[in-house]
């Protein structure tokens, strides 16, 4: 299989319990705290796109396991997951319980060819995408966090919540490429 599978799993539970593989726990962060969690996230992954050659090698994978993504690929999709999430944040803020337009994470990055993408471009654009969405999140008062949104799913969200299950995404794919970088350089020993 040339791709890694889509992620088609629903985690929106993340909302209500720790996350195993990443430690986030939503229900220690406050909405108010997640732009500035979203700047600090951006700048983590500035560090890890700038690690030269290992962010475009995909980790070992078992036989018969479906490939994983390396660190560049995981950038470009924390990239596109910022500006979704200002545009979803955006239409929340305007419009009256907006339904999202379905998204095709593994058709987007197969279509826009995530690993020939360049680090340093993928670095940049991360992160104003990432101070889009965190500007936006530092310009909702009061009982704009109220206001809802729903995906194409069914899956209601708050301004609130869907600020913390954005921020989600790209703190667990960090801890993935983590991961990553390290059973590459065990295989490498
Ligand atoms: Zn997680």
């Amino acid at each position: 299989m040339e791709h890694p599978p889509p992620d088609t799993k629903d985690w929106t539970w993340v909302l209500n319990e720790p996350c195993p593989e990443c430690d986030f726990d939503a229900s220690t962060i406050e909405p108010e705290d997640v732009a500035g969690r979203v700047r600090a996230n951006a700048a983590a992954w500035r560090a890890v796109l700038g690690r030269g050659e290992i962010v475009e090698q995909r980790p070992p994978v078992p036989p018969g396991r479906p490939p994983r993504w390396s660190a560049l690929e995981y950038g470009a999709h924390v990239r596109d997951v910022y500006a979704l999430g200002a545009e979803r944040l955006l239409l929340m803020l305007k419009k009256k319980h907006p339904t999202f337009a379905n998204w095709d994470q593994d058709a987007t990055a197969i279509e826009d060819g995530y690993r020939r993408q360049d680090a340093n471009k993928i670095s940049y654009d991360l992160a104003v995408n990432a101070g889009r969405f965190a500007d936006l999140l530092d310009k909702v008062r009061g009982d704009q966090w109220q206001r809802t949104g729903m995906r194409s799913d069914g899956s209601a969200f708050t301004v609130a919540s869907f600020a913390l299950y954005l921020l989600h995404d790209p703190v667990h794919h960090l801890a993935d490429v983590e991961k990553g970088f390290e059973a590459i350089k065990e295989a490498s020993d």
